[in-house]
């Protein structure tokens, strides 16, 4: 493990102990996020933007429109900044300044680079599909070049990058454990639906199961 920050700027000041900064961690948190947050300064002002993610090798990549105002901030040169959590759980504790989250969460600072050369961004998009539906991408209809064209895709190296978890009970202040309220953790997990097949499935077909993200 990697108990040095890979820089001065990722290096956790608040509750330091809690920090991670080894490949390994990053990884398995950014693998098990099913959305991230990528933050990058637009017209001088700061822009984060809910997306969807994935991960190969030592590369975190999204995708987006070509046309969106994210790709042509994120592919222009500049920094961006992509977070990524999962909540664990509510920790309740006997005083409202005690109570916390248990979460993973991982903060990655780069300079993301467009994948332009045409295998690598079809590779890239067949691992995004396959990372959440396995054997989908063979399944379906091949992309034609107007999708392609019209899809971008993002990459930036996890060379700065840190991760923050806390998975413990309240940290209650001793001369508070006797308080008559109810303290601990209330875990919290994002449950799958039941499969909601369009109008269109020929009978018979079968849904793929749901991704296994944020466990
Ligand atoms: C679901 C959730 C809820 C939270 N709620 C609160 C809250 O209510 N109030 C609050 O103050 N904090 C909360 N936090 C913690 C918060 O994310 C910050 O870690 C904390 O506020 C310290 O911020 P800072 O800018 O002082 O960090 P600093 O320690 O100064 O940050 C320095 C560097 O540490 C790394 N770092 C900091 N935080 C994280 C992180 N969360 N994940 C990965 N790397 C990190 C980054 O590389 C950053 O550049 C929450 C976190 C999560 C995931």
């Amino acid at each position: 493990m990697d108990s040095k920050a890979p820089t001065d700027f990722t290096r956790l000041r608040r509750m330091h102990e809690r920090g991670h900064y080894d490949r390994e961690s990053i990884h398995a948190i950014l693998d098990a996020a099913n959305h991230c947050h990528v933050g990058h300064i637009i017209n001088g002002r700061p822009v984060v933007i809910p997306t969807l993610h994935w991960r190969d090798g030592d590369e975190v990549f999204w995708h987006g429109s070509s046309a969106s105002r994210m790709v042509r901030a994120n592919g222009a040169g500049g920094e961006a900044c992509l977070t990524a959590t999962i909540m664990d759980g509510y920790v309740l504790a006997r005083s409202g300044y005690n109570h916390s989250i248990n979460y993973r969460s991982v903060m990655c600072f780069g300079t993301p680079r467009l994948v332009d050369d045409p295998d690598e961004k079809m590779a890239a998009l067949k691992t995004f599909v396959e990372r959440l539906f396995p054997g989908r991408w063979d399944a379906l209809r091949p992309p034609n070049d107007y999708e392609v064209k019209a899809t971008s895709v993002l990459a930036m190296k996890l060379t700065e990058a840190s991760a923050k978890v806390r998975n413990a009970p309240p940290g209650d202040n001793p001369e508070d454990t006797s308080w008559p309220v109810w303290a601990g953790v209330l875990p919290v997990t994002t449950l799958a639906g039941a499969p909601q097949p369009d109008q269109f499935v020929t009978p018979g077909l079968i849904p793929p199961p749901t991704p296994q993200v944020e466990v």
